[in-house]
């Protein structure tokens, strides 16, 4: 036999080679993996091919590193047959690996068999390339080990690349390199054992004319480990485009959602907005109308809130808002949708099995808004007006169904507040009529249909009548004579008010010169002012040219202004009803005790009178409470100079018990009601004789009166 040397540079050569090819092949994985379509599949055959070149590349730089005693030379044909084996069965190998989730071991085993047989195919086809004669000896233990190592190797090559194909991180091509090592060690043993196997008898001689082998070393490993080089390089390349892209994906879909939640969220309370209650309204039909369940929707209003949000301001509102909403959100368990439609109008939309589950959950929602909240260091009070509409049953879709909870969410306003109420078909028509009664209003002023009713303010107890406050009715030439509370509110909505509001400073002043060449020369008038109307920048010049024109002394003239009102902006009211007050004109706080006023301000209030709520004269009698409340009031009111005007006036107890804390004025049904103003005149003569008697009949009740005296003394 002939002896064979191994030139070791050439042998560590092949080895290197064996492991840049292993991990090419394992970073192809990944590359297949991660790509899709057409990409994918250059991957595949790019991939592939320097893969197989690689391996193929092993075997021939290994057999170029034998020497013998003989040149060497290489059959061309076979030589390139032995490649293509290499590069295809390199190709399988990927597929195998990267076209499934899973590598079971029966496809491992499979794939290991096909890849190993290439493996030794490509071997032996390289060995049978060398042209000499009369050929090798073949040691067949020898053979047999080499196909074993091939299998084996194969199969720890699948799967490793299997199990490394997923993931970049730095900890990912740690063991890439690791695993490369091992296979490139793999298939180096596989070679060697293979030229182990083979003898070359020792009068071998070269046959015909081959490629020489004394260049070739060279050429192939340079050009091996430049298209490995060149494929790693591009696939390094491409995963960092790929983890910039994915990056560019993730930030896309991340701007998407926030754009998603800012379309479809209320943006202070979190809650879902109107689009996406329509949407999950439309849901909730389908779902109901699909399996025969119900839902309840139910609109909500708070009450209230503007009185706050105007008297502290809108950021305490808005404190307030996420409160409520946090309350709320804490009573609710199960399928449900709570969202904000804007300003304090909340839904809610729940799957019910029977309405009284939708009775159960608004009365929690009331309980719960009702109680007090504590924002910065105010203490607030808020109530809930609910109105709940059940499908099937109250609306056909989803717009139905919301203007019937709308509509009688009204009717909860309209009783009191604070509670609930299930939808009625005849709130329906209350709405219709609603709306019929607005587009009236727009000609009620052309048509002369409005009219001041006229109610006596008296010197207490019981006289004389110092002037009137006008009141302002409608006289529908339909519905007949309607009170403000029935049209006002819309008017202001409309803002309509403003001249209607105009029209009630001139009317009023115009009847007041009536009275006045009638005799009746100090009486004076008191006019109401809406928010709207108090914040018009022509209010003065109104009031002056009524003055004007009615030849009216400015002092006999009083506006009232709501607390709320007041309050709401104090340092632009301290503004207007200075520039009024300036004209002569007076001023009076209506509805004192209603709203929140800052001392602070009342005090630079530039006012002559507060008004008692009349609610609280109203429950004088039975709640020692409001008796603590009056006379705190006169109290103040007493101290900051201001006089003190009681409305609602409606027994001789409260009239009697109202003097005694101190009331300057008292106005009320017990004196007089509102009249028109024809009958002004009876009504004077009228009460300045019967008041007398009854005052001679008043005497406390005995639950107020120990109650009372600690009081006035206080004052
Ligand atoms: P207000 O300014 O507090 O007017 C007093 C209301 O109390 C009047 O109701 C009056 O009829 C009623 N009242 C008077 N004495 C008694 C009594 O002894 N017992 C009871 N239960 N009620 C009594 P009215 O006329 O229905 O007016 C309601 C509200 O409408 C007024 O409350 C005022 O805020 C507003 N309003 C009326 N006229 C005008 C107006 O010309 N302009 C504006 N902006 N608002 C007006
Ligand atoms: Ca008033
Ligand atoms: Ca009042």
């Amino acid at each position: 036999m002939l002896a064979t040397s191994y030139d070791s540079f050439i042998v560590i050569v092949s080895v290197l080679v064996a492991m840049l090819a292993s991990f090419t092949a394992l970073d192809m994985a990944g590359r297949v993996v991660h790509s899709t379509g057409k990409v994918a599949l250059v991957w595949l055959f790019g991939g592939g091919f320097s893969m197989g070149i690689g391996i193929w590349a092993m075997h021939f730089i290994g057999m170029l590193s034998m020497s013998m005693e003989m040149v060497m030379s290489y059959n061309a044909g076979l030589t390139a047959f032995s490649a293509a084996i290499a590069v295809c069965a390199s190709i399988f190998a990927l597929w195998l690996v990267c076209s499934s989730a899973d590598l079971p071991l029966s496809r491992l085993v499979g794939g290991a068999l096909i890849l190993g047989s290439g493996v030794v195919a490509m071997h032996y086809t390289g060995m049978a390339a060398l042209m000499f004669s009369p050929g090798i000896v073949w040691k067949w233990g020898w053979v047999g080990l080499s196909v074993v190592i091939a299998l084996a190797a194969s199969g720890a090559a699948l799967w490793l690349a299997f199990n490394l194909r997923e993931g970049q991180t730095s900890r990912i091509t740690l063991l890439r390199i690791g695993a490369s090592v091992v296979m490139g060690c793999a298939i180096a043993g596989m070679h060697y054992t293979g030229m182990m196997a083979a003898e070359f008898p020792v009068h071998s001689h070269p046959v015909g004319q081959g490629v020489n082998s004394n260049w070739l070393a060279i050429l192939v490993t340079v050009v091996t480990i430049s298209i490995l080089g060149i494929t790693l390089l591009v696939s390094m390349l491409d995963a960092r485009m790929q983890a910039r892209t994915s990056i560019l994906a993730s930030s896309l879909a991340e701007a998407n959602r926030e754009l998603a939640q800012l379309a479809l969220h209320d943006n202070l309370t979190r809650l879902p907005n109107r689009i996406l209650l329509e949407d999950r309204l439309e849901q909730a039909i389908n779902k109901a109308n699909r399996e025969q369940t119900q839902f309840a929707l139910m609109f909500m209003d708070l009450d209230r809130f503007k009185a706050v949000n105007d008297a502290f301001g809108h950021h305490i509102g808005d404190s307030l808002l996420v409160g409520v909403t946090e309350r709320m959100s804490q009573q609710m368990n199960g399928y449900h949708t709570l969202a904000r439609l804007g300003g304090d109008e909340f839904v809610l939309l729940v799957e019910i099995d029977d309405p009284n589950d939708a009775a159960a959950i608004a009365d929690k929602l009331v309980k719960a808004v009702g109680r007090s909240f504590d924002i910065s260091r105010y203490e607030l009070v808020v109530s809930l007006s609910l109105g709940i509409a059940v499908y099937p049953g109250d609306g056909m879709d989803e717009r139905e169904l919301m203007f019937n909870a709308d509509a009688a969410m009204y009717h909860t306003k309209n009783n009191g507040r604070n509670g609930y109420t299930f939808f009625q078909p005849s709130m329906n028509i209350q709405a219709q009529s609603q709306l019929q009664l607005n587009n009236d209003l727009w000609q009620a002023l052309d048509n002369d249909e409005l009219r001041l009713f006229y109610q006596p303010k008296y010197c207490a107890p019981c006289g004389p009548i110092l002037g009137f406050e006008a009141l302002l009715r409608w006289e529908h030439p339909k519905r007949g004579l309607l009170s403000p509370d029935k049209f006002l509110p819309m008017a202001e909505k409309t803002g309509m008010i403003v001249n209607i509001g105009n029209w009630v400073i001139h009317e009023a002043c115009r009847q007041l010169r009536q009275w006045h060449l009638q005799g009746h020369p100090d009486w004076s008038v008191a006019v109401n002012l809406s928010a709207l109307q108090f914040e018009q920048s022509n209010l003065v010049e109104t009031v002056v040219d009524a003055l004007e024109k009615h030849q009216i002394p400015a002092e006999l003239l009083t506006l009232e202004v709501t607390e709320t009102t007041a309050m709401r902006d104090p340092d632009e009211s301290v503004r207007i009803l200075t520039e009024l007050t300036q004209l002569g004109v007076k001023a009076s706080i209506d509805d004192f005790g209603t709203g929140y006023s800052s001392l602070l301000y009342l005090k630079r209030l530039p006012a002559s009178e507060l008004k008692i709520d009349r609610a609280f004269v109203n429950e004088l009698q039975h709640q020692k409470e409001d008796a603590t409340i009056v006379s705190a009031i006169v109290a103040l009111a007493q101290s900051l100079q201001l006089k003190v005007v009681a409305e609602g006036v409606e027994t001789a107890e409260q009239q009697a018990f109202l003097t005694r804390l101190g009331c300057n004025t008292l106005q009320g049904y017990l004196l007089g009601k509102p009249v028109p103003p024809d009958r002004v005149p009876d009504l004077a003569n009228f009460v300045l004789a019967e008041t007398d008697e009854a005052l001679a009949d008043v005497s406390l009740s005995p639950e107020v009166d120990p109650l009372l005296t600690p009081q006035v003394a206080a004052v």
